[in-house]
């Protein structure tokens, strides 16, 4: 019988809900479901809202009563906020977290490197937002919680899965004990233990570093903006490093290297906490400024992956697919956008759009996308924590260079979580014009917001299928006009294209077209935007009229065409689905 805790976490900032198990004595009996969950964490959340945006329910299984224990994961980039968008959550976490653009590495006390992330009037989002993971959990549940499509089930824990052709049967151990149930798919997002990967006997590869790091939250007030502060072979941590950031309700984080040889246990002792939080204090100028411990952890930084995410009905997201370092922020960022990913493929399965075995992409791109954030991100960590005395030299040759040679500098900038590029996906279009643009996203990249003359944005627009943004021209009426009159609609969408957008309508792809670059309605168009500066324009390098570019669900690019036609636009949407 599983018997999860039942008071709430301990915490200073945070107050933890406990929700009622669901048991299944108080339940009629459960028909096959279409997509079990199991996880409740930022992939299993996000995998079950983007299922919901297409209309495919599911129900998603936590171990646990209440959402996770510590900050965990507190920094979200741009690219995660313009996913969250999509799933309803970004304002909550705009409203309640600190946004940050700027990081201050130290060498031996002196600055010696400040990043400073791009940011511009055309991103509606900072490029890092900082906000404790329990408080995106807490906003993620109260939009499934809100959905229909969703079933949240609290107390279930996954004890065993059955893989059969069509189905998985799911064991699942309650406080009353077990029950099972059944499922067309089966999603582990079950986090970094992950009982279904062991129960499978799946193996990560990859490597797993030495180095041990402290994660301490500690309430205190002190007066610096939110910006990374990074501390190289500090005075009181000879050899070692140390991360500081700023999180929402008076809390910092102080990350701090552990020297060799020294256990987890061992650092996790009040009086070595201690010790080391007023080292650090006294280090910054801030010696005897009260404060008190929230949340403490030890954690080491690996990058592994399983080298498949898909095994039979099983489909895996996040910590359970991959484990990747947190310098570089990229846990919970990588996680949202293999859920998305998941998310959009797995919907055009459950709807009969395409075959299971459209399946295969996701896992193809999501697997190449978790190789190169582990390329980057061991670069950062053999930087942070270096694995070997060669390593080690190197480093400290360039820390020591960075004190008189500014061209060292840029060396302390370690690669922050970015999208992947689906460069070589198979979806991207043969039948475009990809290589004629001389600027805007290519084949596979996420897109370019752009603020529009209303002061909204492009990204606020997109719909959740595909998108064909067609490039009109107000002025010049270069299209059909459909109005003797001339009054609106002004122009519309050649009617060729028309009649291949609407054939695949019809065959349930979910797809929509944007007018860009008139205020007024467009026949055939789902929408339109008024692009009368012709920002969106340029900064996709569309140079005509009748210019296109096709998005997926995910909004990352799959084709894009100076001058579209029918012929092109429909071989293009059936690669997609013969995939
Ligand atoms: C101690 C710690 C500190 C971290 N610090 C950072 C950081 O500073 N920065 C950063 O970017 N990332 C950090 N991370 C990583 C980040 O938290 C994860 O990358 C992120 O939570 C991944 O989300 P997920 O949904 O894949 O997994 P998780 O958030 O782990 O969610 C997994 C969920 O599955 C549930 N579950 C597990 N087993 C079962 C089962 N058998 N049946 C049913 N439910 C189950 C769990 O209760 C949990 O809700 C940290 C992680 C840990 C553990």
């Amino acid at each position: 019988m599983h018997l999860p805790e039942k008071s709430p976490r301990p915490s200073i900032y945070y107050q933890y809900q406990v929700f009622d198990p669901w048991l299944a004595s108080q339940h009629g009996t459960q028909s096959r479901h279409v997509v079990t969950i199991v996880g409740a964490g930022p992939a299993g959340l996000v995998a079950a809202l983007e299922l919901a945006r297409f209309g495919v329910r599911s129900v998603v299984l936590n171990s646990e009563l209440q959402v996770s224990q510590g900050s965990r994961a507190i920094v979200f980039t741009r690219r995660s906020m313009e996913i969250l968008q999509q799933v309803g959550v970004a304002d909550r976490i705009l409203e309640n977290g600190l946004p940050w653009r700027f990081g201050n590495s130290y060498y031996r006390g002196q600055r010696v490197f400040r990043m400073e992330a791009p940011h511009d009037e055309d991103d509606r989002y900072p490029p890092m937002t900082n906000i404790q993971q329990q408080y995106l959990e807490e906003y993620l549940l109260q939009a499934c919680n809100a959905n229909p499509h969703i079933e949240v089930r609290w107390g279930n824990k996954v004890i065993g899965v059955e893989q059969h052709a069509q189905y998985a049967t799911v064991q699942v151990d309650t406080p009353e004990g077990p029950y099972t149930l059944e499922t067309q798919w089966l999603i582990a997002a079950d986090g970094g233990r992950s009982d279904i990967r062991s129960a499978m006997g799946l193996k990560l590869e990859g490597a797993s570093y030495e180095g041990f790091f402290v994660i301490a939250d500690i309430k205190i007030d002190l007066p610096y903006p939110t910006e990374r502060l990074a501390f190289f072979d500090p005075e009181w941590n000879r050899g070692n490093t140390i991360l500081m950031h700023r999180e929402p309700h008076g809390i910092w984080r102080i990350d701090y290297q552990l020297p060799p040889g020294e256990t987890p246990e061992q650092a996790l002792q009040p009086a070595s906490l201690k010790e080391r939080i007023n080292a650090q204090l006294a280090m910054i100028g801030h010696a005897g400024v009260p404060w008190e411990m929230d949340w403490s952890s030890v954690y080491s930084a690996r990058t592994l992956t399983l080298p498949d995410y898909q095994h039979g009905r099983t489909l895996f997201v996040g910590d359970a697919a991959h484990l990747l370092p947190i310098f570089g922020v990229r846990g919970a960022n990588t996680a949202f956008q293999d859920a998305q990913s998941l998310g959009w493929h797995l919907a055009m399965v459950c709807k009969g759009i395409t075959t299971d075995k459209f399946l295969q992409n996701f896992s193809t791109e999501r697997v190449t996308a978790a190789r190169e954030i582990i390329t980057e991100s061991g670069k950062s960590t053999r930087f942070m924590a270096p694995p070997s005395r060669g390593f080690r030299l190197l480093r400290d040759a360039v820390l020591s260079l960075s004190l008189t040679q500014a061209f060292v500098r840029p060396l302390y900038h370690w690669r922050t979580s970015r999208p992947h590029e689906y460069k070589h996906s198979v979806l991207n279009s043969r039948e475009d014009d990809n290589a004629f643009f001389e600027t805007g996203p290519s084949h596979g990249a996420p897109p370019q917001n752009v603020r529009l003359n209303d002061g909204n944005f492009l990204l606020d627009h997109l719909g959740g299928g595909f998108d064909l943004l067609y490039f009109v021209d107000d002025a010049s009426h270069s299209l059909k006009n459909t109005h003797a009159s001339g009054s609106t609609p002004l122009t519309s969408i050649p009617s060729e294209l028309q009649s291949v957008i609407g054939a695949f309508k019809s065959k349930g792809l979910p797809i929509q077209v944007i007018a860009i670059g008139t205020s007024k309605p467009v026949e055939g168009a789902d929408l339109h935007l008024d692009d009368r500066l012709g920002r969106v324009k340029s900064r996709y390098g569309v140079t005509k009229s009748g210019g296109a570019y096709l998005l997926r669900p995910d909004q990352h690019i799959c084709a894009r065409w100076q001058e579209l036609d029918a012929t092109r636009l429909h071989s293009t949407l059936q690669a997609v689905l013969d995939q």
